[in-house]
């Protein structure tokens, strides 16, 4: 798979007039070469590849790595990345602008590294997901699923959002998870109406609308899903609130298939919010590309220039947020298919009063 997607990243450097990519992203390094370790650099000539390492991830990318050299590097970094570059030769070497820090670039600079900025080259290759991808984003989204369906079962009344994240993270772990793919947020009552409450020390009251935006991480693979439930009879307006969100997310889902311009999906989920009155408090975007990072492209959103392909994996989710009073938000990450979307963090959605 590693030699397919250098193969693949070839043909883009090849049509930027580039001889060569560094890179120093570990989601990069794993996506390339298969390498799980979070240091070194990732060098790729026209007709070979490096990746550099230092003593503690040198025996990993060993046993990992494919369809590129591994090597120890000495200190600095620097030194190694331009010998390699000497070797592989080419006046015209990319770099992600948006990915190397300042003093790296200066750094390789000085080395005369000839380098050319680009943006997002890989991250635009990571967007169409492939079979092997595609397990994983499946895995890691049923696991959330599965675990907030149980967490759900489990809140009560005096339950505070702490120990609901905490619980949640432990459950996905157990099911498999490496990890959470973010801090869980856990917003309940009138706290949400924050889009991005991190769980805190509030307890869960009757008449709570609680908001939980949960996903993890599967073999380097996130998932993200957000699902409001109801503690006993909230107020009306809440009620009301929710069926417009609902109403929305599904718009945004049916939105969803190949050759839909990602601001359109944005437009159908927002419509719907905006037709009921509740525009202004709908602040954020409409979703994101999910993968080897919990955000990635295609942003989904009114200033998108995306356009959407099968094999994409992204997330539809609308919210209303009433300040003082509390908010709703529904999330699904969804895989562009030919026939549409496919919802991957299958849930129930209609309203629950527990
Ligand atoms: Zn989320
Ligand atoms: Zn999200």
């Amino acid at each position: 798979m590693s030699e397919e997607r250098i193969a693949a990243l070839h043909r883009r450097l090849a049509k930027e007039s580039l001889d060569g990519f560094i890179t120093f992203m570990e989601q990069d390094f794993l996506y390339l070469s298969g390498f799980s370790g979070d240091a070194g650099a990732l060098v790729i000539g026209r007709d070979d590849a490096l990746l550099l390492t230092d003593s503690r991830y040198i025996e990993t990318a060993e046993v990992e790595v494919r369809g590129a050299r591994t090597a120890k590097h000495g200190v600095p970094l620097w030194h190694d990345v331009a010998q390699a570059v000497r070797e592989m030769g080419g006046e015209r070497w990319g770099f992600d602008a948006t990915a190397v820090s300042y003093d790296a670039y200066r750094q390789l600079e000085e080395q005369g590294v000839p380098l050319v900025p680009t943006k997002g080259i890989v991250l635009a290759q990571r967007m169409v997901k492939d079979d092997e991808e595609v397990a994983k984003l499946r895995r890691a989204c049923a696991i959330a699923a599965d675990a907030l369906e149980e967490a759900i079962d489990r809140i009560r009344p005096g339950m505070t959002e702490r120990e609901a994240a905490l619980w949640l993270e432990m459950r996905m772990r157990e099911m498999g998870a490496e990890g959470p793919a973010f801090p869980f947020i856990v917003a309940s009552g009138p706290r949400g109406s924050l889009p991005h409450g991190a769980a805190g020390e509030r307890a869960f009251a009757t008449g709570d609308m609680v908001t939980f935006d949960v996903g993890c991480r599967y073999f380097g693979y996130h998932s993200d899903i957000t699902r409001t439930v109801a503690l006993g009879t909230p107020q009306a307006e809440l009620q009301r609130a929710y069926e417009v969100v609902r109403a929305a997310q599904q718009a945004g889902i049916a939105a969803v298939k190949p050759g839909a311009a990602a601001s359109d999906v944005d437009a159908a989920a927002r419509d719907v919010i905006a037709r009921a009155g509740y525009g202004e408090y709908f602040g954020h975007g409409t979703g994101h590309g999910v993968g080897l990072e919990i955000h990635e492209w295609p942003q989904i959103s009114s200033r998108s220039d995306d356009i959407l392909e099968a094999g994409m994996v992204l997330t539809v989710e609308p919210g209303i947020y009433l300040p003082g009073v509390g908010g709703v938000r529904i999330e699904d990450t969804v895989l562009v298919t030919d026939e549409g979307a496919q919802v991957l963090t299958v849930s129930p959605k209609a309203l629950r009063m527990l």
